[in-house]
C-alpha cells in the first residue's frame, strides 16, 4: 500500500465489539482474566500495552517502514529510552546543532553515568570520520537541523556508523515520513517528537521510536519503555491517530506555503540570510534534494540589526504567533536564541518559523508589515 492509504488505515480498524467506523478511547488501566487466569484479550495493564498506543505504534512503524514502534509520553522520553539501553563507558556521536533538549538529555541526564557526547559537524562526513572513537554506539542524525535547517548526508553517515561499529538513529521530527524515510537509507532507527507534525494541531505531546530490525536494540528499547513507564495516555495515542490521516496532504501545504514565505524573504532589503533548503542558493540543497521529496515546513531567516530588530519583527506580527514548538496548522515564529538558552550558539538576529496552512499570501503580508514596522 501507498503512503496514502497506510496514513488512513494502518493502525486503525473498525471496533469488532461495536462496528464504530472511529477507533474507540480504551482507557481502562487494567484488563480482565480469564478463570484459568489467561488475559484473552492480550492486554494486561495499560502500561504495558493499550489497544491506542498499540494502534499508533502499528501506524507509525508502517509509515516510516520500520518493524516496529515504541510509543512515549513526549519527544524527550522516546530520546531517554533510546540511550538507556547503553552501557556506562559508551560515547555517542552526535551534531552540534542538535536540538537542545536532546543535548540536554546526553549533557546533563546521561554523562553523570559515564555515558559520554561529543558534537560535531556533521555536514562534514571527514569530521565525522574522525570522532568515531572506539567505544562510539550511536551516530545521531538529525536532519534538516534546527534552527539553521543543515542537513546530513544520511547514507553517508549511516555507512560511517556502521564502519564503527555504531548504529545511526535520526530524529525525523523536522521531515516526517512524508518527505524523508531514514530507514530506507539505512538508518537503525528513526525518532519522532510526534508533538509536532504528527499530531499536526499543537494539543498534543507525544514521541516514538521505529526499528529497522526487531532486534536486541529495539527489546532493550520495550524494556525501557515497560520499565521505566515514560508511556503515552490512551487519549494522547487516540489524537496522533486522528492526525495521522492528513499528514501526507498537510506536508505538501506545509511545503509549499515554507517555499512561497522564503523567497519572499530571501529578497527582502532587511533580511540578511534565509535557512530554507528548497532554496537553490542555499548550501544544502543538492543534499536535501537527494534524500528529501519535499523541503519542508520549517526555516529560520536573519535580520539586519540583530536581536533588537529581530525581537521588534516579532513584536509586530498580527497572523503568525510567538511561541515555539512547530508542525501546527498555525504559523509560529520565535526567536530562537533566547528559549535556547545561555548555551545557544544561534545567531542573536535570528528567527525560526514554523509555517502554518494559512494562505501564503497573508503570511507574507504579514511578515512585510511586520517587517516594515519594525524598521521605523
Ligand atoms: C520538539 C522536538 C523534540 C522533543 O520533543 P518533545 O515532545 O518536546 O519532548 C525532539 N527533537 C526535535 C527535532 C524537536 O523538534
Amino acid at each position: 500500500m501507498r503512503f496514502e492509504t497506510l496514513a488512513v488505515h494502518a493502525g486503525h480498524g473498525v471496533d469488532p465489539s461495536t462496528g464504530a467506523v472511529v477507533d474507540p478511547i480504551n482507557l481502562s488501566t487494567t484488563f480482565e482474566r480469564d478463570p484459568d487466569g489467561s488475559y484473552p484479550h492480550g492486554y494486561l495493564y495499560s502500561r504495558n500495552h493499550n489497544p491506542n498506543r498499540n494502534g499508533l505504534e502499528a501506524a507509525l512503524s508502517a509509515l516510516e517502514g520500520g518493524a516496529g514502534a515504541a510509543a512515549f509520553g513526549s519527544g524527550l522520553a522516546s530520546v531517554t529510552a533510546i540511550f538507556q539501553g547503553l552501557q556506562p563507558g559508551d560515547h555517542v556521536l552526535a551534531p552540534a546543532d542538535i536540538y537542545h533538549g536532546t543535548a540536554n538529555v546526553l549533557k546533563h541526564l546521561f554523562a553523570k553515568w559515564q555515558v559520554s557526547a561529543s558534537f560535531v559537524d556533521m555536514t562534514r562526513l571527514d569530521t565525522v570520520r574522525a570522532a568515531m572513537q572506539p567505544n562510539t554506539r550511536i551516530v545521531w542524525i538529525e536532519t534538516p537541523s534546527n534552527p539553521l535547517m543543515q542537513c546530513v548526508d544520511i547514507a553517508a553517515v549511516v555507512e560511517i556508523a556502521h564502519a564503527g561499529g555504531a548504529r545511526a538513529i535520526a530524529d525525523n521530527t523536522f521531515a516526517s515520513p512524508v518527505l524523508q524515510r531514514p530507514l530506507d537509507l539505512g538508518c537503525d532507527m528513526v525518532m519522532h517528537a510526534t508533538t509536532k507534525y504528527l499530531g499536526g494541531r499543537s494539543d498534543v505531546l507525544g514521541g516514538a521510536v521505529i526499528t529497522r530490525q526487531d532486534d536486541a536494540h529495539f527489546a532493550a528499547l520495550r524494556t525501557a519503555q515497560l520499565f521505566g513507564g515514560a508511556v503515552p495516555s490512551p487519549f494522547d495515542c487516540w489524537l496522533v491517530m486522528r492526525s495521522l490521516p492528513t499528514l501526507p496532504y498537510r506536508m505538501q501545504a506545509h511545503c509549499a506555503n515554507a517555499d512561497k514565505v522564503a523567497r519572499f524573504l530571501n529578497e527582502h532589503p532587511q533580511v540578511s540570510a534565509v535557512h530554507y533548503p528548497g532554496l537553490e542558493g542555499n548550501a544544502f540543497h543538492t543534499i536535501a534534494k537527494k534524500q528529501m521529496s519535499g523541503f519542508g515546513g520549517m526555516l529560520s531567516f536573519e535580520v539586519k540589526g540583530g536581536k533588537d530588530a529581530a525581537m521588534a519583527l516579532a513584536a509586530h506580527v498580527e497572523i503568525f504567533t510567538r511561541a515555539t514548538s512547530l508542525g501546527g496548522v498555525e504559523s509560529l515564529i520565535e526567536h530562537r536564541a533566547s528559549i535556547e538558552g545561555p548555551e545557544s550558539k544561534t545567531p542573536q538576529g535570528l528567527l525560526r518559523v514554523s509555517v502554518g496552512l494559512e494562505h501564503a499570501d497573508d503570511l507574507i503580508d504579514d511578515l512585510a508589515q511586520a517587517l516594515e514596522r519594525a524598521s521605523s
